[in-house]
């Protein structure tokens, strides 16, 4: 329910996107020479992917049963979130065991833009939300957001620059919103409180403090001119409380994941691509100590990598999208119960390393083909 610890907030900086994307079909067959590398065995690695449901991600799965040689096991809830309640049945399925996890996020090329998606089969092959789960979250967040960027104003009375604050924005009792740090905003007195010296019918003035003004020229504000903070309104100013459900992989998982990020996701440049990234990001971290304590996973082989999926959007003639990965971290368990994390320049250096060539791979016409022509099998009714 509470967000107020930033703490997080490093860990979207430290995700290197340009230098580290990679197209799929370059992916996983250098993922699986990978794990081949490593001692998995060709013909007994089972390959299992937490994605979201989203029919975009059709396409990394097709890759994966083709390079793997068998359809992956469905790891995944909706915007990519792990349900590490199926490790122990999936721990039964293969000798060798291989996650992929990722969050996804459309690219339109078009418009240059993050978090849409051409949807071929609607009527007007129009662009909806993509990842809508993770868009349809966010929009309570940026709502908000624009609200307080809207109404926290600055503007200059005899001389001197002031903040003028809504008085929804200072109701310390709501049960959720977007709350501020007003030690951050507001020039605390000489008793260290902070207090208004005005009040008006819906908002109270106050001395600004003198960081939250650094960009601002106080000669480009006349007095009595008022301006919003817009863009000023920074990450570390603010914090956001929702009543949410904190159950576990329950239904507003992606959000509690999220809370604590969300004044960077929020006033970031594409908040789609952010979010997406922070679930990767998070679920990583949360998953692989659940492999670790998982009983059924002891005396196993597992390969668990987690990325980011970015879907970029069909064009006309194309069937699917050149979906692209960008590697964030991987945890890589041997049979005697030993274990490394990779981050993300050693895991990509490692994928960039192997081979696009994969002997292994599966025709899957060809397999289509066979299973055709095969003998019919009776049922027993
Ligand atoms: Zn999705």
């Amino acid at each position: 329910m509470y967000g107020k610890n930033n703490s997080l907030s490093s860990l979207l900086g430290d995700f290197k996107i340009s230098e580290m994307t990679m197209r799929y079909s370059r992916f996983i067959p250098k993922f699986y020479n990978l794990v081949k590398s490593l001692g998995f065995q060709a013909g007994k690695i089972m390959p299992s992917r937490a994605f979201c449901s989203d029919e975009s991600q059709g396409y990394p799965i097709i890759l994966i049963a083709k390079h793997f040689g068998s359809f992956p096991f469905n790891h995944g809830r909706v915007g990519g979130i792990v349900a590490t309640d199926r490790h122990a049945p999936y721990s039964h399925h293969g000798k060798d065991l291989v996650i992929i996890q990722a969050s996804h996020v459309g690219y339109d090329p078009d418009s240059e833009s993050f978090g849409l998606y051409r949807r071929l089969q609607t009527e007007d092959t129009c662009e909806t939300p993509n990842c809508g789960k993770i868009t349809g979250a966010l929009e309570w967040y940026i709502n908000e957001y624009k609200f307080a960027s809207q109404n926290i104003l600055i503007t200059k009375i005899e001389g001197k620059i002031k903040v003028i604050i809504d008085n929804r924005l200072l109701d310390k009792n709501r049960d959720q919103g977007l709350f501020l740090n007003l030690d951050k905003i507001i020039q605390v007195d000489a008793l260290g409180k902070i207090a208004p010296e005005y009040s008006k019918s819906t908002a109270k003035i106050f001395p600004v403090a003198s960081e939250l003004i650094e960009n601002i020229d106080p000669q480009n504000i006349t007095n009595n001119q008022v301006i919003a903070i817009d863009k000023n309104l920074k990450p570390e100013l603010f914090f956001f409380k929702r009543v949410i459900s904190m159950d576990s992989e329950g239904r507003d998982h992606l959000e509690r994941n999220m809370i604590n990020v969300m004044p960077y996701i929020v006033t970031s440049e594409w908040p789609a691509l952010s979010a997406a990234q922070a679930t990767s990001q998070i679920e990583f971290d949360r998953t692989f100590r659940t492999i670790i304590e998982e009983p059924s996973y002891k005396n196993k082989k597992i390969f668990f990598i987690s990325g980011l999926n970015i879907d970029i959007s069909p064009r006309k003639g194309q069937l699917f999208p050149l979906t692209k990965f960008i590697p964030w971290a991987a945890y890589i368990q041997d049979e005697m119960g030993g274990y490394q994390i990779w981050e993300q320049a050693e895991i990509f250096d490692k994928l960039d390393e192997q081979s696009i060539e994969n002997p292994d791979q599966v025709d899957l016409e060809t397999a289509i083909e066979i299973m055709e022509n095969a003998e019919e099998i009776t049922l027993p009714f």
